[in-house]
């Protein structure tokens, strides 16, 4: 005599079944969507990033204009000759500090896909490290510089991405690519992290986003850098 199935267990098993096959598509679904929830997120970063390198910029030529259009240093003064201002290590202040009375908004100087790099009007070190830089060339060794002897405001970049106070051109990237200060991996090179690329603003005030291949295929030195020397 056929043994009959418990109806009960039969319909344990279909329902196994079934939730096999929906914890497999579940899977299936997430290895698909998790990557695109991931680009999502740092798509919304990477916009916040945008609103705050531009704001910076805005807050900066507020406060050059305040200053007959002449370019801050990254950091106020020369420290490196005796005779120039704040020359021994006291006193002098980074780029962050001139222009906070124009941004008054600690928050802008983090990226939001580098958040444990911020920056508050108290710090006093020069050397300080958070989130954006300062193009250096526009403060060439200390020099000071006005807006008139930028070339083309709208393709020369002001701040973008960096650990560093200030960002050394991608020229260094190429000519030192092991430089644990210029190279690949240096602290004042520039850091794609925003989908293989870069926020950057330019001295109009103009803000975008820049691909790995455009920002640092721009080698050239001095006069040939489309989007770093700007004189
Ligand atoms: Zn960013």
């Amino acid at each position: 005599m056929p043994v009959e199935c418990p109806q009960s267990l039969v319909a344990g098993s279909q329902f196994a079944e079934t939730e096999f096959f929906s914890s497999q598509i579940i899977a299936i679904l997430a290895a698909i969507l998790f990557p695109v929830f991931a680009r999502a997120r740092e798509k919304a970063r990477q916009t916040s990033c945008l609103s705050n390198v531009k704001q910076l910029t805005l807050g900066a030529l507020m406060y050059i204009s305040d200053y007959d259009d002449i370019f801050f240093g990254h950091i106020q003064g020369r420290r490196d000759t005796p005779g120039y201002p704040y020359y021994g290590g006291t006193g002098f202040c980074n780029w962050a500090t001139q222009i906070y009375p124009y941004i008054k908004n600690n928050q802008l100087f983090t990226c939001p896909s580098h958040p444990n790099y911020d920056w508050a009007p108290s710090w006093t070190s020069p050397d300080a490290y958070f989130g954006y830089g300062m193009n250096y060339w526009l403060t060439y060794f200390y020099y000071y510089i006005s807006m008139a002897d930028i070339k083309k405001p709208a393709e020369t970049i002001w701040f973008t991405d960096c650990d560093y106070y200030v960002v050394y051109p991608t020229y260094y990237l190429h000519t030192y690519p092991t430089s644990t200060a210029y190279g690949q991996n240096g602290f004042a090179r520039l850091q794609l992290r925003h989908n293989d690329g870069v926020n950057v603003a330019f001295v109009d005030g103009h803000a975008k986003w820049l691909n790995r291949q455009a920002i640092e295929g721009d080698t050239g030195l001095y006069g040939a850098s489309k989007y770093w020397w700007g004189r």
